[in-house]
Protein backbone atom coordinates (compact mmCIF):
# COMPACT_ATOMS: atom_id res chain seq x y z
CA UNK A 1 0.00 0.00 0.00
CA UNK A 2 1.96 3.37 -1.07
CA UNK A 3 1.90 6.04 1.35
CA UNK A 4 0.47 8.49 -0.86
CA UNK A 5 -2.60 6.88 -1.29
CA UNK A 6 -3.10 6.44 2.86
CA UNK A 7 -1.87 10.00 2.85
CA UNK A 8 -5.16 11.09 0.46
CA UNK A 9 -7.56 8.66 2.44
CA UNK A 10 -6.53 9.90 5.69
CA UNK A 11 -6.59 13.86 4.14
CA UNK A 12 -10.05 13.11 3.02
CA UNK A 13 -11.23 11.71 6.22
CA UNK A 14 -9.33 14.77 8.06
CA UNK A 15 -11.22 17.61 6.20
CA UNK A 16 -15.13 15.65 6.35
CA UNK A 17 -14.22 14.31 10.02
CA UNK A 18 -16.41 10.99 9.12
CA UNK A 19 -16.99 9.77 5.64
CA UNK A 20 -18.15 6.09 3.81
CA UNK A 21 -15.61 4.76 1.88
CA UNK A 22 -18.19 5.62 -1.35
CA UNK A 23 -17.47 8.94 -0.49
CA UNK A 24 -13.85 8.99 -0.05
CA UNK A 25 -14.02 7.36 -3.38
CA UNK A 26 -16.36 10.10 -4.89
CA UNK A 27 -14.04 12.80 -3.46
CA UNK A 28 -10.55 11.20 -4.33
CA UNK A 29 -11.91 10.28 -7.63
CA UNK A 30 -10.44 6.31 -7.20
CA UNK A 31 -12.53 2.87 -7.29
CA UNK A 32 -14.66 2.69 -3.65
CA UNK A 33 -12.76 -1.16 -3.48
CA UNK A 34 -9.66 0.58 -3.78
CA UNK A 35 -10.57 2.75 -1.04
CA UNK A 36 -11.31 0.06 1.08
CA UNK A 37 -8.11 -1.79 1.08
CA UNK A 38 -6.69 1.28 2.48
CA UNK A 39 -8.73 1.76 5.00
CA UNK A 40 -8.91 -2.06 5.93
CA UNK A 41 -4.92 -1.12 6.45
CA UNK A 42 -5.49 2.11 8.35
CA UNK A 43 -8.39 0.29 10.39
CA UNK A 44 -5.79 -2.70 11.57
CA UNK A 45 -3.26 0.19 12.08
CA UNK A 46 -5.88 1.09 14.42
CA UNK A 47 -5.35 4.73 12.83
CA UNK A 48 -9.04 4.56 12.20
CA UNK A 49 -12.35 3.62 13.44
CA UNK A 50 -15.53 2.74 12.18
CA UNK A 51 -19.12 3.21 12.86
CA UNK A 52 -21.83 0.74 11.48
CA UNK A 53 -24.99 2.59 11.07
CA UNK A 54 -28.24 1.61 10.24
CA UNK A 55 -30.79 3.60 8.27
CA UNK A 56 -33.63 3.92 9.95
CA UNK A 57 -36.25 3.98 6.75
CA UNK A 58 -34.33 2.06 4.51
CA UNK A 59 -32.81 -0.64 6.92
CA UNK A 60 -29.65 -0.01 4.87
CA UNK A 61 -26.16 -0.76 6.49
CA UNK A 62 -23.25 1.79 6.05
CA UNK A 63 -19.85 2.59 7.50
CA UNK A 64 -18.78 5.59 8.73
CA UNK A 65 -15.20 6.10 8.93
CA UNK A 66 -13.25 8.39 10.88
CA UNK A 67 -9.33 9.32 12.08
CA UNK A 68 -7.98 8.61 15.12
CA UNK A 69 -5.44 11.22 15.60
CA UNK A 70 -3.35 9.59 18.69
CA UNK A 71 -2.70 6.64 16.81
CA UNK A 72 -1.73 8.31 13.85
CA UNK A 73 0.34 10.32 15.77
CA UNK A 74 2.08 7.60 17.95
CA UNK A 75 2.64 5.79 14.54
CA UNK A 76 4.75 8.91 12.90
CA UNK A 77 6.29 9.17 16.38
CA UNK A 78 7.11 5.59 16.22
CA UNK A 79 8.82 5.91 12.73
CA UNK A 80 10.57 8.72 13.88
CA UNK A 81 11.96 6.88 17.09
CA UNK A 82 13.35 4.52 14.78
CA UNK A 83 14.49 6.99 12.29
CA UNK A 84 16.78 8.72 15.18
CA UNK A 85 17.79 4.95 16.12
CA UNK A 86 19.20 4.07 12.81
CA UNK A 87 20.82 7.42 11.91
CA UNK A 88 22.44 7.33 15.23
CA UNK A 89 24.13 4.09 14.14
CA UNK A 90 25.06 5.29 10.71
CA UNK A 91 26.80 8.24 12.47
CA UNK A 92 28.75 6.51 14.90
CA UNK A 93 29.78 4.05 12.38
CA UNK A 94 30.81 7.41 10.40
CA UNK A 95 32.75 8.07 13.20
CA UNK A 96 34.53 5.00 13.96
CA UNK A 97 35.33 3.13 11.12
CA UNK A 98 37.98 4.88 8.07
CA UNK A 99 36.85 4.78 4.62
CA UNK A 100 38.66 5.11 1.57
CA UNK A 101 37.63 6.80 -1.79
CA UNK A 102 38.81 6.68 -5.51
CA UNK A 103 39.36 10.80 -7.39
CA UNK A 104 36.10 10.29 -9.09
CA UNK A 105 33.83 9.17 -5.97
CA UNK A 106 32.74 6.07 -7.89
CA UNK A 107 34.24 3.78 -4.93
CA UNK A 108 34.06 4.34 -1.29
CA UNK A 109 35.51 1.02 0.75
CA UNK A 110 36.41 0.32 4.57
CA UNK A 111 40.01 0.17 5.52
CA UNK A 112 39.41 -3.80 5.26
CA UNK A 113 37.51 -3.57 1.88
CA UNK A 114 40.29 -1.36 0.65
CA UNK A 115 42.89 -3.70 1.70
CA UNK A 116 41.40 -6.09 -0.16
CA UNK A 117 41.27 -4.02 -3.27
CA UNK A 118 44.56 -3.17 -3.33
CA UNK A 119 43.94 0.12 -2.73
CA UNK A 120 42.54 0.45 -6.18
CA UNK A 121 38.98 1.29 -7.53
CA UNK A 122 37.58 -1.55 -9.13
CA UNK A 123 35.58 1.09 -11.07
CA UNK A 124 38.09 3.81 -12.52
CA UNK A 125 41.20 1.89 -11.35
CA UNK A 126 42.23 4.98 -9.90
CA UNK A 127 44.44 4.82 -6.17
CA UNK A 128 42.36 4.82 -3.12
CA UNK A 129 42.93 7.82 -0.76
CA UNK A 130 41.93 7.87 2.84
CA UNK A 131 38.27 9.45 2.62
CA UNK A 132 37.22 12.95 4.91
CA UNK A 133 33.88 12.11 5.79
CA UNK A 134 33.63 15.36 8.35
CA UNK A 135 30.75 16.38 5.53
CA UNK A 136 29.05 13.12 6.03
CA UNK A 137 29.20 13.23 9.72
CA UNK A 138 27.97 16.75 9.96
CA UNK A 139 25.00 16.27 7.93
CA UNK A 140 24.40 13.06 9.89
CA UNK A 141 24.62 15.25 13.54
CA UNK A 142 22.07 17.79 11.90
CA UNK A 143 19.62 14.76 10.97
CA UNK A 144 19.81 13.83 14.54
CA UNK A 145 19.50 17.04 16.10
CA UNK A 146 16.58 17.76 14.01
CA UNK A 147 14.63 14.59 14.98
CA UNK A 148 15.09 14.98 18.32
CA UNK A 149 14.35 18.50 18.51
CA UNK A 150 10.98 17.07 16.86
CA UNK A 151 10.16 14.33 19.28
CA UNK A 152 11.06 16.82 22.42
CA UNK A 153 8.62 19.22 21.00
CA UNK A 154 6.10 16.62 20.26
CA UNK A 155 6.28 16.12 24.13
CA UNK A 156 7.73 12.73 23.78
ZN1 LIG B 1 36.83 5.06 -9.10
Amino acid sequence: MADEHVGQVAGVLAEKGEATSEEIARELGVKQKFVRIVLQGLYSSRAVSCRRIKDSETGWISYRWRLEPSRVLERLERAKRALLRETKGELRHEREAMFFACEEGCTRAEFGEAMDLGFRCPHCGGELHEFDNDGIVRALEGRVERLERDLERDGA
